[in-house]
């Protein structure tokens, strides 16, 4: 991570490293102030049009014009763009487009969920931010749509991958009431099965899968490990099977009880353990215990915070809990008593935004027509910019008339001089910079049509 930015921003905003809610109450009391804080994050290295892409842009002057006898301010944080001229903010075409919140709030909201442990929910959301549930579940699905991994184009998990299917849904139903009602636990039941991903260095990656045999999770796999991994799975026999196409597997026996063993990486039988325990650099533990531990985090998220994943936003909630998992770095804590014990602690709130805010344009939540949410399509580069230099350019024709466009010495009399500065043709960004590339679909999972999603709200 770069460092030196994390601290340039801190030194800028007057912000501690380990900040807390009080003290960007504090500093972000003021728009002004935290729209600068976004800007900085949104844009790392400068601002550009979301709407066409160049970096040719102007920021409009604080200052009061007259027109009409009345004093006219622009919008903090309005820039406009050189090439195709349409006006924009940091916030335009990202999750938080066209709030008319306070910014301080949608600071506040990311710190909340992003320091959490497990999640925060709406109404627990509602109450820290003083907004109406509805709008922080709509800021809490917002924050989710900044942590989804799907900018991701190549495997990311390296090393022992370890590999956990987990099935998510209501407990075990059985009295008077509901005599018929059986949902079984684990195989066998219709809960959505969830196939979790961990590698050794924090990382975790999840996949709402449609069923459990090698086929079905084999692409899920490959998506996020990189083949030359060694995979790490209880007994699954269908995790075995995936297993063969990546460099190496090794699997526990749960139904032995056996939960965690060390192996030689040459395939020789293990030698007799030292006192100390150590593991030498020819051995490898074989175990499943990262995977479990974080099927353990999205239980009790589930279980203490969010009571119940549907199933249409079940990927957004994995997404929310992988990033949580994976900005908890572990670290070690001396006791008074002289003891080391681990202590989890989350990444600074900074850090995880420096990370988050330079992919927030083209992602973007919006509420849907009756009142629940809609994922706008992805922004593609092949995309028109909005509005298109023809648009703008016939709009400026019909009001202004003929030959508008055309140098002024060449410009007939009586052509207002109002929209007549000839467009230069829309600088497209190059294909490889980072807030054009082409993001793949959202995530509304594949068993749902539109029509049922719609059903839902
Ligand atoms: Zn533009």
């Amino acid at each position: 991570m770069d460092n030196e930015r994390f601290y340039k921003i801190c030194r800028d905003f007057d912000l501690s490293i380990h900040t807390d809610a009080d003290e960007l109450t504090h500093r972000f009391t003021d728009d002004v102030q935290a729209r600068a804080f976004l800007e900085a994050l949104v844009w790392p290295d400068q601002p550009f049009c979301p709407h066409c892409g160049s970096v040719r842009v102007y920021r409009f002057r604080p200052v009061k014009t007259t027109r009409g006898g009345e004093a006219r301010a622009p919008r903090v944080g309005l820039f406009e763009c050189g090439d195709c001229a349409a006006q924009f903010s940091a916030t335009t075409h990202t999750p938080l487009h066209g709030t008319k919140l306070p910014l301080l709030k949608w600071i506040k909201a990311l710190f909340y969920l992003l320091s959490s442990s497990k999640g925060v929910s709406s109404v627990v959301l509602a109450r820290h931010l003083g907004v109406t549930q509805p709008t922080a579940w709509k800021m809490a699905h917002a924050i989710r749509e900044l942590l989804d991994h799907r900018h991701e184009a190549e495997p990311v998990l390296d090393g022992e991958v370890e590999i956990d299917t987990k099935r998510i849904g209501g407990e075990p139903r059985k009295d008077a009431y509901t005599k018929y009602v059986w949902n079984p636990r684990g195989k066998g039941s219709d809960k959505s099965i969830v196939l979790v991903m961990a590698d050794r260095d924090g990382r975790v990656r999840t996949s709402v899968v449609s069923g459990e045999s090698a086929a079905e999770l084999a692409p899920a796999i490959k998506a996020v490990v990189k083949p030359e991994a060694h995979l790490m799975t209880d007994g699954d026999k269908a995790l075995a099977v995936v297993g063969q196409d990546f460099e190496g597997h090794s699997s526990v026996n749960h139904g032995a009880e056996e939960y965690a063993r060390v192996e030689r990486k040459d395939g020789k039988p293990p030698r007799r353990r030292r006192r100390n325990g150590k593991l030498r650099d020819d051995e490898r533990n074989v175990h499943v215990n990262h995977a479990e531990g974080f099927s353990a985090l999205l239980e009790r998220s589930r279980f203490g915070v969010y009571h119940r994943f549907s199933r249409v936003h079940m990927s957004r909630y994995l997404d929310e809990a992988a990033w949580l998992w994976s900005a908890a770095s572990s670290g070690t804590l001396t006791t008074a008593e002289g003891h080391s014990q681990g202590e989890v602690q989350a990444e600074p709130f900074v850090l995880q935004l420096m990370t988050l805010m330079p992919r927030a344009f083209g992602r973007q939540v919006r509420w849907s027509a009756k009142g629940g949410l809609f994922w706008p399509p992805p922004l593609r580069a092949e995309d028109p910019p909005a509005p298109s230099r023809a648009l703008m350019l016939a709009r400026a024709k019909e009001k202004n008339g003929a030959g508008h466009d055309l140098p002024r010495k060449d410009r007939p009399a009586g052509i207002s001089s109002r929209g007549s500065r000839p467009l230069p043709a829309p600088v497209r960004l190059r294909a490889t910079s980072p807030p054009f590339r082409p993001l793949p679909p959202g995530r509304p999972p594949p068993d749902f049509t539109d029509e049922e999603i719609d059903g839902l709200f």
